[in-house]
């Protein structure tokens, strides 16, 4: 398996250290299709994309696109959940310069309001440090109904790392991401989804996507961790939507060498 689309990548307009055209020109290389340049939602507190900068981002993947034509590129952003109520940070008048949107849980965004940076941001932080099984029982119950409200309130292309630092009800996100259409990430950076979590959910029938979530530019479709998780689980290639079958022979595919 290999991907052949990496959905999920950052540049210098967030915290990312290569420039838009420098991550094109290493997927070029690597021979992937498609990149999707995904940089963090503006809540991000030291690197969410200013608001100006989603059109002179636009503008920019739109003259490689006019430049290559053996790649196309996408420009979404990786939005933070920033309330208890499924609110994402997202306007769109930075919408209408994206072709898709994601969504994400991080822990250094702005909160929507006071009430959230206690009962979400806090909640959750606090459920990680401290061995509180009734606490971590309500967290995961109270972040479970904000990631389904966020699949109501958005149209969503992709959940990213679904799960991280953020525990949630793994089977009730992925039956309703499955009758969404929201995508699920395989994330080589992250602890979720993992193949124990893959396998769980696999009968739902979703779909999943596995990404770099690359912030380097020799990171471009590094996603041989994630490639082990889905195949550990199981998940067929049918159900990726960026991944096909590595046809190449053994000896020229460097990452089965
Ligand atoms: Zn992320
Ligand atoms: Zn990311």
């Amino acid at each position: 398996m290999r991907i052949t689309h990496d959905m999920h990548t950052h540049t210098t307009y967030s915290h990312g250290l290569g420039t838009i055209e420098e991550m094109v020109e290493q997927a070029r290389k690597i021979g992937l299709s498609a990149l999707t340049v995904s940089d963090h939602g503006r809540s991000h507190l030291f690197y969410g994309v200013k608001k100006e900068n989603f059109k002179k981002m636009r503008e920019e993947i739109d003259a490689l696109n006019a430049k290559y034509d053996d790649i196309d590129i996408y420009l979404s952003v990786e939005s933070n959940i920033i309330g208890a109520d499924g609110t994402i940070d997202i306007r769109e008048e930075e919408k209408k310069y994206c072709d898709w949107i994601y969504a994400g849980f991080h822990y250094s965004f702005v909160p929507k309001s006071v009430k959230d940076l206690f009962n979400f941001l806090g909640r959750n932080i606090v459920s990680a440090l401290l061995p509180i099984a009734p606490l971590k029982r309500d967290t995961r119950r109270r972040n479970t109904i904000t990631y389904l409200k966020m699949m109501d309130r958005y149209t969503l292309k992709m959940i990213t790392h679904p799960g991280n630092r953020c525990p949630i009800d793994i089977h009730a996100v992925a039956k309703k991401a499955a009758k969404k259409n929201v995508i699920l990430e395989i994330n080589p950076r992250h602890h979720h989804l993992n193949a124990r979590e893959l396998k769980a959910i696999l009968p739902y029938g979703g779909q999943f996507a596995i990404n770099s979530d690359a912030h380097r530019v020799p990171h471009v479709a590094d996603v041989e961790k994630a490639i082990r998780a889905a195949e550990e689980a199981g998940v067929p290639v049918s159900r990726i939507v960026n991944a096909v079958e590595d046809e190449r022979p053994i000896e020229n595919n460097p990452r089965r060498a």
